[in-house]
């Protein structure tokens, strides 16, 4: 099933003129209209017409993160706030956030490209989706609400928090589709267990999950425990939310909405492109936004390109689900580490739950790591020889899979706090 199928399937050198033709309009816009990108431009002496290839994008500077925090909340505009007709911003958990601003056209492509994903991860009309991320704010929430709405979906927005109200909806509405973060999605899963109801007797058949890492290990916990059919999607705040990329039914990557940006992956320290397949950090340069562009804007997200044509028939280039943020990646004892790496041990771990919390500390300039680990339900905390043999099996796995070691601690079940949106996994009380 397909939303845009001309667009979607578009032969990739009628694709690569299209993206050439948008990136040379868009460089035009940003150096008319946005004092940053026309600095850029004076500086390096180019001319937004020497842009004669998609490779020629390299010639100009990434943008990061701090750039759009040094221009809050409006300096990155690329046309007059008149144009804007709606505002979102990132959840700015450190410093300022990122105002992101959507004229009407923004807003009609966002809401085809979210239509994109939602029919890529098997809806169509006959759905019902509940959409339990945030409203407000942070892009998800409405990114999908309206995308599932041009789909002819019917649409509950029943927004983050209150996971039994949600699992109430969910009977009563006889919702077919999630959508939500995936720690989330577990939590659900937990307090379904805990209220009693067999999921056998849900009428739950896709979940569309996002906006933080999760691992593959993730998606067969999700799938089984959910009964359902659990797709990945990408989004990030400051470039347009869910509706970047999405993965269709065959699970094996997420197709990048190609003919709206333009990707590279290139390494995270050099910022050079890495040998195609490598593992690098994702730049994003969009080609149809007219409020808020972005030009070689590093994402942070961890990811690689998957090889390949997919079976499905879309031609747009894949990306493997994001493996970690170059910011939430840690470095233990000279080695980095990604939480997921943790999550994916604990999830192959009998009684070990993939709720954890990764405390970092150091002692005497020497680096410590705990990792706080819930125990399933049926843990028996008096056998305390059961309690060390699962201390010990976490311990050696957690060493040999991530090639460095690890105190580990059992804490109850639901003992870890539980967020409504993303999870905090690690804690990192270190100074440097
Ligand atoms: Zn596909």
């Amino acid at each position: 099933m397909f939303w845009e199928q001309d667009l979607e399937c578009m032969e990739r050198g009628e694709l690569k003129q299209l993206q050439l033709e948008r990136l040379q309009s868009t460089l035009n816009r940003v150096s008319r209209n946005v004092p940053l990108y026309r600095n850029r431009f004076d500086e390096l002496a180019l001319d937004p017409d020497d842009f004669l290839s998609l490779d020629d994008v390299r010639r100009l500077p990434f943008t990061t993160k701090e750039d759009i925090r040094e221009h809050y909340p409006y300096g990155l505009f690329a046309v007059p706030l008149r144009e804007v007709v709606r505002l979102q911003s990132s959840s700015g958990t450190t410093g300022k956030p990122t105002v992101v601003g959507y004229t009407k056209n923004d807003l009609g492509k966002w809401t085809d490209m979210c239509a994109r994903i939602l029919c890529a991860g098997g809806l169509c009309r006959d759905d019902v989706l509940q959409i339990a991320y945030a409203y407000g704010l942070f892009t998800g929430g409405f990114g999908l609400h309206y995308g599932a709405e041009r789909l002819g979906v019917s649409v509950i927005p029943s927004s983050s928090g209150n996971a039994r109200r949600q699992i109430m909806i969910m009977q009563d509405y006889r919702t077919t589709a999630l959508t939500c973060t995936p720690s989330y999605g577990l939590h659900l899963a937990d307090t379904m267990m805990d209220m009693g109801v067999n999921v056998n007797t849900l009428t739950l058949k896709f979940g569309l999950f996002g906006a933080e890492p999760w691992s593959e290990a993730m998606r067969e916990e999700l799938q089984e425990r959910l009964n359902i059919v659990a797709t990945d999607n990408y989004g990030i705040s400051e470039v347009l939310g869910p509706g970047i990329a999405g993965e269709c039914l065959e699970r094996n990557g997420l197709h990048m909405n190609e003919d709206h940006f333009f990707l590279e992956i290139v390494d995270p320290d050099s910022g050079d492109p890495v040998p195609e397949g490598d593992i690098g950090e994702l730049v994003l340069t969009s080609l149809t936004k007219e409020a808020f562009p972005v030009i070689r804007f590093r994402t942070g997200d961890l990811t690689r390109l998957v090889p390949g044509d997919c079976p499905c028939g879309r031609t747009h280039q894949r990306i493997h689900r994001v493996l970690g943020r170059t910011d939430d990646m840690f470095t233990l004892r000279g080695i980095n580490v990604f939480p997921s790496q943790v999550e994916q041990v604990l999830l192959a771990v009998e009684g070990a739950e993939p709720h954890y919390q990764i405390l970092l500390e150091r002692d005497n300039h020497l680096d410590k790591a705990t990792v706080h680990v819930e125990v399933s339900d049926q843990f028996n905390w008096d056998q305390l020889g059961k309690h060390q043999e699962l201390l010990e099996l976490v311990q050696k796995r957690l060493s040999s899979e991530l090639g460095v070691s690890f105190a580990v601690k059992l804490v109850e079940n639901k003992s870890l706090e539980r967020g409504e949106g993303k999870a905090k996994r690690v804690i990192d009380k270190r100074s440097f």
